[in-house]
Formats: structure tokens, sequence, C-alpha cells
């Protein structure tokens, strides 16, 4: 068997401080696995300069200048890490045979690499990176991600726990991740629903090299929303349960104030009166935002924009059509 080409693909915003310090180890780490003899000498590391405002792209540059291996893609603007790191499993296609994705931080262990390429000599077409321990996490960071997971699995979602986005896809599954047109992202939910052999390599956690973390609150919000939205309709489903259920509580209560004011003693006050009807209507108004989210989102699905814009390549688009 011919040696697979590999691709690294690093999606990377604002990092002009972390660059200069991982890209070596990144390729000191593609180089290790080429002279292991598992992946073939024309394999890359592709940035995706996600809209940076920093000097990241003439970073990236200029390293791709120098250096081969190294290859950029910038993207028109700033699209957030899902779709920036879409941009670089779709570009990475027309060049290599199996692809690992990675942050450009350096918290996750590059030399895992080597236990996912093995993996997929062996025959696996997705390796999932695991945290085996989250200790140089914030103790919020922790408990966050943790009910992050726990939220996903209640809501459905097959998702691998403590696995972020730093995972091997052979090119089979990337072909197939192409036809997943969804706009509202969520890569970890939607890999397992690709499907073929996979497996988990784990490894510890380590701390940024520099700079700080694009992932406040309001993203991690945000990213949860989409993935339970763009993977599941359990919460619509459980808006009707609960609505079945106050329905059912309102008809006890009917009934009730029936039989006491047949028995001829009057309903006591209002404030019992007034909280059942807030009750109901608050339970009424989250329904009507749940069902309005779903909404909204089915609104953008229909627009069918594109999930990114390449802006500039370091090389020529000539050598993305040899396949
Ligand atoms: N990132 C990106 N676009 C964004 C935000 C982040 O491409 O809008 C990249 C970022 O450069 C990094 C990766 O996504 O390589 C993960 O981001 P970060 O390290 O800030 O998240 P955390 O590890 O704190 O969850
Ligand atoms: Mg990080």
């Amino acid at each position: 068997m011919n040696k697979p080409t590999l691709c690294i693909v690093i999606p990377c915003y604002n990092e002009e401080e972390v660059l200069p310090l991982t890209a070596p180890r990144f390729k000191e780490e593609l180089e290790h696995l080429q002279s292991l003899g598992y992946v073939a000498d024309d394999s890359h590391i592709l940035f995706v300069n996600d809209g940076s405002s920093d000097a990241t792209w003439n970073i990236i540059q200029s390293m791709s200048a120098q250096d081969g291996m190294f290859r950029g893609i910038s993207l028109s603007r700033n699209r957030g890490h899902q779709n920036a790191l879409l941009a670089g499993l779709m570009e990475c296609r027309a060049f290599c045979d199996v692809s690992i994705s990675i942050d450009c931080d350096g918290q996750d262990d590059i030399s895992a690499m080597d236990e996912m390429v093995r993996a997929y000599l062996d025959g696996c077409d997705v390796v999932y990176g695991v945290r085996s321990s989250r200790e140089t996490d914030t103790f919020f960071k922790r408990t966050s991600a943790q009910a992050f997971y726990k939220l996903m699995s209640g809501m459905g979602v097959e998702t691998v726990y403590n696995h972020a986005d730093y995972r091997l896809l052979s090119r089979r599954v990337l072909d197939e991740l192409a036809n997943f047109k969804e706009v509202n992202l969520f890569l970890r939910g939607m890999v397992p629903l690709v499907g073929f052999k996979s497996t988990s390599v784990y490894y510890e956690r380590h701390e940024r090299v520099a700079g700080h973390s694009h992932y406040p609150l309001s993203k991690m919000l945000a990213l949860a929303m989409n993935g339970i939205t763009s993977l599941s309709v359990k919460p619509i489903r459980l808006i009707t349960a609960l609505g079945f259920i106050v329905s059912f509580i309102s008809f006890i209560g009917v009934i009730w104030a029936i039989v006491v004011s047949i028995m001829g003693n009057s309903v006591a006050g209002w404030a019992s009166m007034v909280s059942i009807v807030c009750f109901i209507g608050g339970i009424q108004l989250l329904g009507i935002g749940i069902v309005g989210e779903y909404v909204g989102r089915i609104y953008l699905e229909s627009k069918h924009r594109p999930r990114f814009i390449i802006g500039e390549r370091t090389y020529d688009e000539g050598e993305r059509a040899e396949d």
C-alpha cells in the first residue's frame, strides 16, 4: 500500500502570539510521522485564517513562502471555529488521503497524532482525540463542558464524551461530510452520523501556549444551541409533553374548582389564580421561544448561503485541482 498523504488542518483566529510557537511543533510531528514511514512526503500542514484582525495571515503567508510543508487559506471574514474548520477540511480533500484537525494553541497533545495515524493504518476512518483529564482547564470550563456533554446526550445528540475537534478523518469520511449541507454547524455531532469504523485516542490537555481563549461563555452557549437544534428535535417534543402535563394539571384544577363551588365554598383569593395564569403563560412563552428557535434556523438553512468564502490561498488553485 502507498503511504497516505496527510493534511493537518488548523483553524486560526487572532493567533499571532501562538503560531510562531506551535507551527514548528506541528512540523516536527509531521516529519516524525514521515520518518516512521507512516505518511507520504507530500503531506501538508494547512492553516485556515478565520478573518483574523492581527498579523496571523501575514505569519501564515511568510511561513508558507519559506517552507513548502505549510499551506494557508484565508477566509473572507471571521466565520467562527466550526466554519473555519469545515473550510480547511473541504479544501484539503484536493490534496490528501487523510486529515487531522487540531487547534493551533498547543492545548491538544500534538504527539497523539502518532497513535491516530496508526489507528488509521489499521483500518479506522475516524479517530477521535479524547481528553483524558481536564486538570489544566479552569473550574468553570470543566464544569460547563461537563454540563454541555450531559445536555447533548440528554437531547439525543450522539457525541464522544470529552472529545472536541481534534480528530482524524479519512478521505472518504471527508467526501461524505461534504454532502452534509447544513449552515448551523456542529461537527462533533455530524461526524458520528457519517459512520464508518471509529476509535478513540486519549491524551492529556495542556494549557494554551500563549494568547487567550476565543470561546467565551456566549460562544459556548451558541455552539450548544447549534448542536441541539441542528441535530435533535427533542426540545420541541419535551415542550409538547410539558403541554400535556400542564393541561392535565389544569383540568384537575378546573374539576376541583367546580366541586368546591358546588359544595358551596367560595374559591379563595386571587393569588392562586394569578400564579396559575402566570405559570401557564410562562410555559406557553417558553414553548413559542423554542419553536421560534427552530423556525429561525429553518429560515437560515433555507437561504443556502455559503458557509465560508475563501479569499486567498498561499498556493495556486491549480494545485488543488489535481485529484
Ligand atoms: N478559532 C477560529 N475562529 C474563531 C474562534 C476560534 O478559527 O472565531 C480557532 C482558534 O484560533 C483555535 C481554535 O479555534 O485554534 C479553538 O479556539 P480557542 O482555543 O480559543 O478555544 P478553547 O480551546 O478555549 O475552547
Ligand atoms: Mg484552545
